[in-house]
């Protein structure tokens, strides 16, 4: 019998049944916990040998599986819950309330108009997120929105939506002068110019945003260390079964990270996190330098030392780099978030340093940018399992995939996207062939790549077995079926969204499966998800969850205020 110091008690739960994602042992009945680890899992007559334990049966009925690793998603999740939601479909929030979805500009007026409450001297900010005017345009038009539809919500107020890619902003008239970009001569593609000659109030890209985010309260929403967000954020993890989570493109500057610290490090916080740098308004080797110096500062449940680039924009805003022949609706080319040469100098540097770098590429041409300056970096500094990851990496072709596979490239890839976006892709941005390979699951484990899926939250909602659920059915919002040749397997999207993302955070010998010396994560479901008919994926109750051995209970944390 091994020897255990008295101090430390053995808790021992039984569950309807335990999913291990351990392929040497598939399922059980009991799992041994301690010191927030997994001491064993087996029956309980196996797990009796571990010595005295006591036995909780407050799971018997229900179903454990890993806890959920969300490889792709942002603390604005969270933080953005300050603001008027002005998506298109219903959404619930941190405390659980649900949200109905804008349908047309006027209603988006609308929702902003009563977001602004009564004041009439105010000349503090109103200002939503989730706008995507992709759902109002209908045929191959998309109606864009712009600053005069928005000075019907204040013509003294500035007034500010970002889209829900995040990747664009529009706002009203006053916030364009406030940042004095009310003025004619601007020819830059991230300001689209009316008649007048004057910018109409969308702004591409985060240059773009930049200079307007102060004037509508928004900084912080950007910004890693906002306190309301990270709380925000992991109330949303509890309900979605969710024990790890990226903020996949974080400021970290010192004082941030010293808000997440002490927030991720109280007893009662129910989330590991791990925020990636970005590279934006950094030069690629003082990125580097400051990853490493950010590794050294990990805890348990603040993970640091990674690097996240954004090379393209969203396919469906139009600024992703598309191969030929470009976008189905004839739109001009996309844009270039972060230029070639200092992608290429921070893959070398960090390659050299063993950081990690994740790179966000939409359109295939970005995709392909990404893999040649991987080459070019791999054959400077030759370097076995680096993890470097591709995000999104919608269009990727087989070719690409297997030169993925080549590189040692892992995919995190965005199958929320069939639901939310798939049936304009199909009619308006990249049409209905490649429509259909987006996001390919299956020719990603055909072709042997380390495969993740993702929500990239606040984009689309956290709730891997949602994204579990897009990548099985590939259906749209209209109910079509996407590319049915790229649908994946229920046990190969269960394995995506455990093991698979927490292999794409070097994290898979930690979490990821339930197995004896691995944390004790677990997400604590209603029915189970290995034996639901595949369409009902997605309707699976989530209890709660088990992080680090600490039980949380979904519904305590809807009933909770926010602090
Ligand atoms: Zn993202």
């Amino acid at each position: 019998m091994p020897t255990l110091p008295p101090t430390s008690p053995i808790t021992v739960y039984s569950a309807r049944r335990i999913v291990t994602m351990n392929p040497a042992r598939p399922e059980a009945t009991h799992v041994a916990v301690r010191d927030g680890r997994i001491l064993g899992v087996g029956s309980l007559e196996e797990l009796r040998g571990w010595g005295p334990h006591e036995l909780d049966d407050r799971f018997a009925q229900a179903v454990l599986l890993p806890g959920f690793v969300e490889g792709h998603s942002h603390l604005m999740a969270g933080t953005l819950w300050r603001y008027a939601y002005c998506g298109f479909f219903d959404v619930l929030d941190p405390q659980g309330r649900r949200w109905p979805g804008a349908k047309s500009v006027d209603e988006v007026v609308a929702v902003l108009r009563a977001a602004a409450g009564p004041g009439v001297d105010d000349t503090s900010p109103i200002t939503g997120w989730g706008f995507d005017p992709i759902y109002f345009g209908g045929g191959a038009g998309v109606q864009r929105l712009n600053r005069h539809d928005l000075d019907r919500v204040s013509a003294t107020r500035p007034v500010g939506v970002l889209h829900a890619s995040a990747h664009i902003l529009n706002v009203n008239t006053v916030a364009l002068r406030l940042a004095g970009f009310l003025r004619t001569g601007i020819e830059h593609p991230a300001f689209p110019l009316g008649e007048d000659g004057l910018p109409t109030g969308e702004l591409k890209g985060p240059e773009a945003m930049l200079p307007v985010l102060d004037s509508l309260g928004l900084s912080r929403s950007f910004l890693s260390g906002d306190e309301f967000g990270i709380r925000a954020f992991a109330r949303l993890a509890v309900r979605t079964g969710v024990t790890t989570a990226t903020d996949l493109a974080a400021t970290l500057q010192d004082a941030e990270v010293e808000t997440l610290r002490r927030v991720t490090g109280e007893a009662d916080y129910p989330l590991r996190l791990v925020p990636l740098l970005r590279l934006i308004g950094l030069k690629p080797a003082d990125a580097v330098a400051r990853a490493l110096a950010l590794r050294a500062l990990s805890t348990e449940r603040l993970r640091l030392g990674a690097i996240k680039v954004v090379a393209d924009g969203s396919i469906q805003g139009f600024s992703a780099r598309l191969r030929w022949p470009g976008y189905y609706n004839g739109a001009p080319q996309g844009l270039w978030y972060t230029a070639p040469e200092a992608m290429r100098e921070c893959y070398t540097l960090a390659l050299r340093a063993g950081v990690p770098v994740h790179t966000h590429t939409n359109g295939d041409e970005a995709t392909e940018l990404a893999l040649d300056l991987m080459a070019a970096a791999l054959a400077e500094v030759p370097r076995a399992d680096h993890r470097f990851t591709l995000q999104h990496v919608q269009l990727a072709d087989a070719a690409q995939l297997r030169r993925m596979k080549a590189l040692g490239l892992g995919v995190n890839l965005f199958a929320n996207h069939h639901f939310y976006w798939g049936d304009q892709h199909r009619a308006v941005t990249v049409g209905p062939e490649r429509a259909e390979r987006m996001n390919a699951c299956a020719t990603a484990l055909r072709e042997g790549v380390p495969l993740a899926i993702h929500s990239d939250a606040p984009v689309t909602p956290l709730a891997p077995l949602f994204t579990a659920w897009c990548a099985v059915n590939r259906l749209t919002a209209s109910g079509h079926v996407l590319g049915a040749a790229e649908r994946i397997g229920v046990a190969d999207a269960l394995r995506a969204i455990t093991l698979g993302a927490a292999y794409s955070l070097g994290l898979d010998g930690e979490v990821g499966s339930i197995e004896c010396g691995k944390r004790a994560d677990f997400a604590v479901l209603g029915a189970d998800p290995a034996t639901v008919a595949p369409e009902r994926l997605k309707d699976v109750p989530v209890w709660g969850t088990v992080q680090g051995g600490r039980v949380f209970e979904a519904a305590a944390a809807t009933a909770a205020p926010l602090h």
